[in-house]
């Protein structure tokens, strides 16, 4: 069997500099000693996938080499439902098992395995394997990856890494401390593949590093981070939605904490959620007036906030909530606000959210159901077929929120 890697997030004519998952699947196909070829040249193409939206180049190349045999994996493949018509199969979760199998007994024993979801099966298990036993890789960036855990103890609302991952660490903390500090110690930078260090048990003990994405609970315990650019996911835009999305960010930490990290020379970028179930226009008051407080605290630095627009993700609680098209209208009052009216600031810089069209074009590839299903909620799609973890506590979470939206807990 040769076998094609191809990374979606590259176009196909560059593909000799691929992603962390590629380069995985790279390294464990060569461990099998299984051909790694170009696409012309191989029985079978993988292709690794981090947003539901890359179906289309799944059909592409489906379309272009109909006699191969063409697999999905990657982070996208926990919303695996969209691909199945474009491909062979979708390894759900990690593809570890898969791999060996595929190199032990074939390719059709290796379809068999409860994680591969292909046409005919109508139901498919999420591999919650993680390669601990992989060495550091080295990415593009030349910054070398260590594997230290993956899940998230949190289990935000919105989130599908909380949701459709149990939590695990790296079982050998001894070695992955040691790798650390030969690769600093060789003058190699290095990041943690980890959703929140904070949350491993060895975390203390890791030598610190200057990634980029940090949780309040990391500055709180640990002070300022190394990076000069922190990325701060702070999701809902009022303190109400984040406490009932259990992101519980106080609107006092947020602004405070961004003007420390500012007047300590950091620039800082929210990331925020447009459109979460319950918002209303009450929210977006209130993000105006943190972005207000924070220009009267602060003399300078830069804030950037980044919007992305809510669509439902499958094995999270709020995934079976209706959506609605009201953000839009919210959004563009802030935006009017901030451009003609009292929020201007050329320190602050406004990243813009999909617009309703284009935002149920992700979610139909998201939950691959019908736009009216979509709008009125439910729970169909990759919920249906995918065995995800947590579904008790999903479900009991789901039935709070619907019986009493303002407090569930
Ligand atoms: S949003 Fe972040 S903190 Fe919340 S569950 Fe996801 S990874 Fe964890």
């Amino acid at each position: 069997m040769r076998v094609a890697i191809i990374d979606a997030c590259i176009p196909l004519t560059k593909q000799e500099s691929q992603g962390m998952a590629a380069l995985w699947l790279r390294y464990e196909l060569l461990k099998y000693k299984i051909d790694i070829c170009p696409i012309e040249s191989a029985d079978a193409i993988f292709i690794t996938c981090v947003a539901p939206e890359q179906y289309k180049l799944v059909a592409r190349i489906k379309r272009e080499y109909k006699t191969k045999r063409v697999y999905v994996g990657g982070s996208a493949s926990t919303t695996p439902t969209i691909f199945i018509e474009h491909c062979n199969g979708v390894c759900v979760g990690d593809g570890q098992k898969f791999i060996s199998t595929m190199a032990t007994c074939g390719i059709e024993a290796a379809e068999a395995i409860s994680n591969i979801l292909t046409k005919d099966k109508q139901a498919v298990t999420v591999d919650q394997s993680f390669p601990y036993d992989a060495p550091p890789i080295q990415c593009e960036d030349g910054a070398y990856r260590l594997w230290c855990g993956r899940g998230c103890k949190n289990k935000c609302m919105f989130c599908q890494t909380g949701w459709a991952y149990e939590y695990s660490e790296n079982p050998n903390p001894t070695k992955l401390i040691h790798d650390a500090k030969s690769l600093l110690k060789a003058g190699k930078r290095i990041n943690y593949l980890s959703n929140d260090t904070t949350q491993h048990s060895f975390h203390d003990l890791l030598p610190n590093v200057a990634h980029g994405s940090f949780s309040f609970k990391y500055m709180q315990r640990y002070g300022l981070p190394a990076a000069r650019q922190v990325r701060l996911g702070v999701e809902g835009v009022s303190e109400r939605l984040r406490k009932l999305m259990l992101k519980p960010i106080s609107h006092s930490d947020l602004v405070k904490c961004t003007a420390w990290l500012n007047a300590n020379g950091r620039s800082v970028r929210w990331f925020m959620i447009a459109g979460l179930p319950t918002e209303t226009s009450h929210d977006w008051e209130e993000l105006k007036q943190a972005i207000q407080e924070w220009k009267s605290i602060t003399q300078k630095g830069v804030l950037a906030v980044s919007f992305t627009a809510w669509r439902p993700s499958p094995a999270t609680p709020i995934g079976i909530f209706p959506i609605s098209d009201e953000y839009h209208e919210h959004f563009l009052k802030f935006k009017e606000w901030f451009f003609t009216g009292k929020g201007w600031s050329n320190r602050v810089k406004i990243m813009f959210p999909q617009d309703p069209k284009n935002r149920i074009l992700s979610a139909l590839a998201e939950m691959n159901t019908t736009k009216e299903s979509l709008y009125h909620g439910g729970d169909w799609g990759p919920n249906n077929i995918v065995e995800y973890p947590y579904k008790t506590q999903r479900n009991t979470l789901s039935n709070r929120l619907i019986n009493a939206p303002q407090n569930p807990l």
